[in-house]
């Protein structure tokens, strides 16, 4: 990612466009809370779309790459690592699907949250083992998956960083409800 500096000068905005009329006034910070949920469960999509894609490349690339006179597919380590990784994202896929059923009953807040974290850390773990079994390759850029690597780290960060879901969102909610 590149960072830049942004300026706006003189630029006035009409009080008929401000975000919810004029009950709206200083109610920004909460609007934009409440976009967050509709944001974290599609991040945890997103992580998933990530895993999956890393997985696939693992697979493929364990049945292509030889070493010592076999596949790296057909040593244990190998299929140990793809059945884990395998499992992780089966266990994100479902857990992204119920909150999503959740959340057309217009519940699922706390859970949106849940999801997120537990999926973007989960992608970090499989899109590693993806790139490890690549061995040198894994880390090429012009190799897929040193890509999904990098892009699975961003996830924990964006809409809402983990310490802030776990602290702020999560453990408050769930100590609230005592
Ligand atoms: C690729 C990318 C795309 C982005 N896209 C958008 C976008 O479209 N729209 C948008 O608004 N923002 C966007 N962001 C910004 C993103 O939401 C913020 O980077 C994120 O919320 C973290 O804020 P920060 O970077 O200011 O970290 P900081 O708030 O400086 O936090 C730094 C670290 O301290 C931790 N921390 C903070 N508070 C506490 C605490 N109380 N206790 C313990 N630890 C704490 C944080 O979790 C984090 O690990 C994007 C960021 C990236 C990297």
């Amino acid at each position: 990612m590149h960072s830049y500096e942004l300026f706006f000068d003189h630029v006035f905005v009409p009080d008929e466009n401000l975000v919810g009329g004029p009950e709206g006034e200083g109610k920004g910070f909460y609007f934009t809370m409440a976009g967050f949920a509709g944001g974290r469960i599609q991040t945890a999509a997103r992580a998933i779309g990530v895993m999956q894609a890393a997985f696939e490349r693992a697979v493929s690339y364990a049945m292509e790459r030889k070493v010592f006179g076999k596949h790296i597919g057909e040593y244990q380590l190998t299929l140990v690592k793809l059945a884990r990784m395998a499992t992780l994202l089966t266990v994100s896929r479902q857990f992204t699907y119920a909150v999503g059923r959740l959340m057309d009953e217009g519940a699922g807040q706390m859970e949106a949250s849940m999801v997120k974290l537990f999926t973007c850390r989960t992608a970090e773990w499989v899109t590693r083992e993806a790139l490890q079994i690549h061995g040198g390759m894994g880390y090429a850029e012009e190799c897929a998956v040193s890509r999904y690597f990098v892009d699975a780290r961003v996830l924990s960060i964006f809409e809402g960083a983990e310490e802030t879901l776990a602290l702020k969102v999560i453990a408050r909610s769930l100590i609230d409800a005592v």
